[in-house]
């Protein structure tokens, strides 16, 4: 926490796109196919305009002609059955072999952000139908540029940006938490795993015989939770938890996103634990800002340090140094890069991570802003925290420093959720900032 002064807007929670892929599930295709010629065609519980819509299909959606009854077709459209208006649709021509038709292909997906806008169309212009919810499960009707047409669990189709998505390859209804089972140990604080293999299946239970909820792609990074045997429980960045087989995890401290990390080799990098000693910093739910700060900071060091780089901390323990002093061991030191760690408060409601560079006197603002961009994007992405922006802001450390400059405001100690994640997962707010670090130097 810093000033007073931040502005505690609620934004909708922007994560880091993950690879937004389809999620093939085919069957066998036995019925005659035909295409949607309306703009939009209600699909119907039976051959009636009297009987309740179940949703609505969209021009040149191909459908499965199940059956025909008094100018109404029984079809099949994304494994949903219904009844439409055989006016509005129009058969396709069985190939001449007419032993193929098209496989059908269904994907779902897991709504990532806090609050994500279904819209009318593909288009931030266009109008908000209405607000979905973090973990909402839609199914992907169709994918255009960086938007999928989705249908929601209430039936309502419209449009949603990708990058507040992420997939699932789940085909029945999202699981709210797996089966609580006897741990052989559970870690007091969460570590992180990154996944070593493609495809990797993530069960309800640790073992072959839990149901696929979800697949993750080499590199992801998720959380670690408990082991049991040779399965690993984790968290995935949806919030989502699962198990997974152990040795398909990398689970080292330094194990890292797909980056390298021997940019880091000859760096010297100035961490800056917020507060200390004297100066608590901001307090909530048992837990303070300082203390929060040296953790994260130890923990960040400890990945640096092992990547090859020189570390200076302007605090170790609970001491308090100025500002001015921070300042001077960075600009002494001809730092390569400054972070400072710190947790915010605000009202209950306000919640997520900002990342701060300064641009009124920082020489090197525009690699500051990119570095607090790299640090924002992994911090979101990792802990699933609310996206509250970049922002340029005279704070004093990162103004009087002469090198690239973040101040990180971790998320608010005040708000439950924020707060439970600043309670037990310090290990992976260091990873994400330590991830944000190198994937600045990977793109210098
Ligand atoms: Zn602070």
């Amino acid at each position: 926490m810093l000033k007073k002064s931040l502005i505690y807007s609620v934004c909708c929670s922007a994560m880091l796109s993950p690879l937004f892929a389809n999620a093939s599930h085919s069957f066998a295709a036995t019925h005659e196919q035909a295409t949607v010629t309306a703009n939009t065609l209600n699909l119907r519980s039976n051959p009636s305009t009297k009987s309740s819509i179940l949703g609505k299909l969209h021009k040149n959606n191909k459908i499965e002609i199940k059956n025909e009854k008094n100018g109404w077709s029984q079809i099949i459209y994304q494994n949903k059955q219904g009844w439409v208006s055989s006016t509005y649709i129009k058969k396709e021509k069985v190939k001449s072999t007419g032993a193929t038709l098209a496989q059908k292909t269904i994907s779902y997906a897991v709504v990532i952000a806090n609050k994500l806008n279904l819209r009318t169309s593909s288009s931030t212009n266009s109008k908000v139908i209405t607000s979905l919810v973090k973990n909402t499960k839609v199914t992907v009707l169709s994918v255009k540029g960086s938007w999928s047409q989705v249908r929601t669990p209430s039936n309502q189709v419209g449009w949603v940006a990708n990058t507040y998505l992420t997939e699932s390859k789940s085909a029945s209804k999202p699981v709210d938490s797996s089966p609580q089972l006897p741990a052989t140990s559970k870690p007091s604080t969460s570590n992180i795993g990154i996944v070593n293999t493609s495809g990797l299946n993530v069960r309800t239970l640790p073992s072959t015989n839990g149901k696929v909820i979800a697949s993750l792609s080499k590199n992801t990074t998720v959380s670690t939770l408990a082991v049991n045997g040779n399965w690993t429980q984790i968290k995935m960045s949806n919030n989502q938890t699962g198990w997974v087989a152990s040795r398909y995890l990398i689970t080292s401290p330094t194990a890292q996103v797909p980056f390298s990390s021997s940019v880091l080799k000859g760096k010297t990098l100035v961490i800056d634990a917020g507060h200390g000693g004297k100066d608590p910093g901001t307090s909530a739910n048992g837990m303070s800002e300082k203390d929060i700060a040296l953790d994260v900071t130890k923990s960040l060091v400890k990945r640096l340090e092992a990547s090859g780089a020189k570390v200076i901390m302007t605090r170790e323990g609970n001491t308090y140094p100025t500002l001015e002093d921070r300042v001077d061991i960075a600009n002494q030191h001809d730092a390569d890069i400054f972070v400072s760690v710190h947790v915010n408060s605000g009202p209950p409601s306000a919640a997520g991570t900002e990342s701060y560079y300064d641009s009124s006197k920082n020489p090197q603002s525009a690699e500051g802003k990119m570095l607090a961009t790299e640090i924002q994007k992994q911090i979101n992405t990792l802990l699933g925290t609310a996206n509250r922006g970049v922002r340029d802001k005279g704070f004093y450390v990162i103004k009087y420093t002469e090198m690239p400059s973040v101040l990180v405001e971790l998320g608010f100690v005040t708000n439950s959720e924020d707060a439970k994640k600043l309670s037990s997962q310090r290990n992976l707010f260091a990873q994400a900032i330590y991830n944000g670090i190198i994937a600045y130097y990977n793109k210098q």
